[in-house]
């Protein structure tokens, strides 16, 4: 029998943790934690001993369940320093600044801990699961709450120098737009994430709705929900054709809780990424929705803690 990793998933309101055999997850908890709330409503020290507490509490159960397990991977919604594997900041975890995830859990679980950003390992996980052949790359976007990016590159994740590398969320895609958690404005993830859609849709109607209630109004025909979908959808294809002129890399993911309504945002991204591409590369972009479900972000996270450890 092969090593078992655990890989975990952080979300801003909930966590996943599953363990790893392979391609296969032989054992999944999802774990309600609303880390945002955690970190709007207390001090950061305070806030990052609860999130410690909460996630290892749940780590230590499972590895009573699976002591072989060798190590574990963690996907962070956040900006992971690469020369430490801190937590540099989390634009939806509000004063989380320079936490050593990693190092606060290897010492409460006495097992090797390494972090990286969700979005990557979700990348990770999709190319695995895919079974990309490994000289080959990948693009994912997660659109969530916000909205993250990976680039997998010669079969290697990319991380950049200071673990910035494809926050693709905050390539900025309308001039003098929405003021976003990164402090610029005009961020992508303003318009194409989750709330996003509903901040479109409230300025374009007066009422506030989650994404997935305007995405059924949408397909009934409500045309305020027809364009807060349209606007996303602009937003994204044009961060995607910056994003390829800059990596050449064919295969694109989008993933994440927004991507069950692509089919509302099919066309308009498409008609924005040609008017946008280099002319010579429409057509060449292999783009789809996610198909692993949920499973990408933990076997991502568990193979970088194989790759990595
Ligand atoms: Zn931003």
């Amino acid at each position: 029998m092969g090593l078992l990793q655990i890989g975990v998933d952080i979300g801003g309101t909930n966590f996943r943790v599953g363990v790893v055999n392979g391609l296969d997850i032989i054992y999944e908890q999802r774990v309600n934690a609303d880390f945002s709330k955690i970190c709007k409503t207390h001090q950061a020290d305070v806030a990052w001993k609860e999130i410690v507490r909460i996630t290892s509490e749940i780590l230590n159960k499972v590895l009573s369940q699976y002591p072989e397990v060798s190590s574990i991977g963690i996907g962070f919604p956040g900006f992971i320093d690469p020369k430490n594997g801190y937590v540099a900041q989390s634009p939806n975890l509000p004063g989380l600044l320079n936490v050593d995830l990693a190092g606060d859990l290897t010492k409460a679980i006495r097992r090797p801990v390494i972090v990286e950003n969700d979005a990557l390992a979700a990348a990770f996980g999709e190319f695995q699961l895919m079974n990309i052949p490994s000289g080959e790359g990948l693009i994912y976007m997660g659109l969530g709450t916000g909205v993250g990016g990976g680039l997998i590159e010669s079969g290697k994740p990319f991380a950049g120098e200071h673990g910035f590398a494809m926050e693709v969320g905050h390539i900025i895609t309308t001039q003098n737009g929405r003021l976003c958690g990164c402090g610029n404005y005009g961020c992508m993830e303003q318009y194409a994430s989750a709330t996003g859609i509903t901040k479109s849709y409230e300025d374009l109607s007066g009422e506030h709705l989650a994404a997935n209630e305007i995405a059924e109004l949408a397909k009934r025909g409500d045309l305020n929900a027809k364009s807060a979908y349209d606007i996303a959808a602009k937003s994204l294809a044009q961060a995607l054709a910056h994003i390829v002129k800059v990596v050449d890399v064919k295969r694109v993911v989008i993933g994440g809780g927004v991507s069950q309504a692509w089919p509302l945002m099919i066309d308009s991204f498409n008609k924005q990424l040609n008017a946008d591409l280099i002319p010579v590369l429409r057509g060449c972009i292999q783009l789809e929705v996610s198909s692993t479900g949920d499973q990408a972000g933990i076997v991502g996270a568990a193979w970088l803690a194989k790759f990595k450890s």
